[in-house]
């Protein structure tokens, strides 16, 4: 079986964490009067884009959108969307260390991507929503980000995948949906049935165990290199380098392990936008 990998993934230890820091609490609020009917309800969310299952039920993967080539006719700069998305490590094992002051969360980039209005795309694992319930809501109540699923535990579901532990054979789609439970416990609001595999590791097998958790696998095309970077400037060329219309990024929202991410933001971001490109989250990147 082949194992498929992707480089520039935090493995072995690395929790991250993506969070906008505590919303405050909410104000009582005097009930208000019974409003008259409304004429019309509000339009139901709309429901995110996924792919269709591959033979025998098997998880369909997605990486990026798909080149369409040269556009007849139509502005070039229609086609120039690209999607950052935020890996939310924190592995089930890795308590005792946030316990000690390990800050596997990124307040500080989440207020960035807030600033620069860069519609994103977290894939947070239920374990880093445990640790950090009030981050992970407040993330998932602000429309210019969806929430996605990193599994729980963030062990590997492959064998051999950056030294992570091993989800225990048969436990797969139930690591998936014990993170989806773990939002819902700390109210996350915007969540997408998309799945980020832990280091980016699946195989056949991965794909068909995942069957009954209905999600859609989410890789990307464009490594950014952010964890354990020491160098934001190598982090954001890596980046520009890489990115096509279309394009997929991963990136990392854990102080701990991804410390120079923000910064190399700060630097993707408008450089891109001078290109000509637009942000957008992962589902309309899948909507085509
Ligand atoms: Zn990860």
């Amino acid at each position: 079986m082949t194992t498929l990998t992707v480089a520039g993934v935090l493995l072995g230890g690395a929790l991250a964490g993506c969070g906008g820091g505590t919303p405050p609490p909410p104000a009582p609020v005097p009930t208000p009067p019974t409003p008259p009917a409304a004429t019309a309800s509000p339009a139901p969310p709309k429901k995110p884009p996924t792919m269709a299952p591959g033979p025998a039920g098997r998880t369909p993967v997605f990486e990026r959108r798909p080149a369409t080539g040269t556009p007849a006719g139509g502005s070039p700069s229609d086609d120039k969307v690209v999607a950052l998305s935020f890996d939310a490590d924190m592995t089930a094992d890795q308590g005792p260390r946030a316990k000690a002051g390990e800050r596997f969360d990124n307040p500080e980039l989440i207020a960035l991507l807030r600033r620069l209005k860069v519609p994103s795309t977290v894939f947070m694992t239920g374990r880093w929503a445990e640790e950090y319930p009030a981050q992970a809501k407040d993330i998932g109540a602000d429309d210019l980000f969806e929430v996605a699923n990193h599994s729980y535990s963030h062990y590997a579901f492959t064998a051999d995948c950056y030294g992570l532990p091993v989800v225990a054979k048969g436990t797969m789609a139930r690591d998936v949906e014990r993170a989806f439970a773990a939002f819902r416990e700390a109210g996350v609001r915007n969540v997408v049935p998309y799945f980020r595999f832990p280091g980016g590791c699946y195989d056949d097998a991965a794909l068909r165990a995942l069957a009954p958790a209905n999600v859609t696998a989410v890789q990307w095309d464009v490594v950014s290199g952010d964890a354990f970077a020491t160098d934001a400037g190598a982090v954001a060329r890596q980046v520009l380098d890489g990115v096509r219309p279309g394009s997929l990024v991963v990136l990392h929202c854990t102080r701990s392990a991804a410390p120079v991410t923000g910064e190399a933001v700060g630097r993707i971001v408008p450089e891109l936008r001078k290109r000509g490109y637009r942000f957008v989250k992962v589902s309309e990147l899948m909507e085509g």
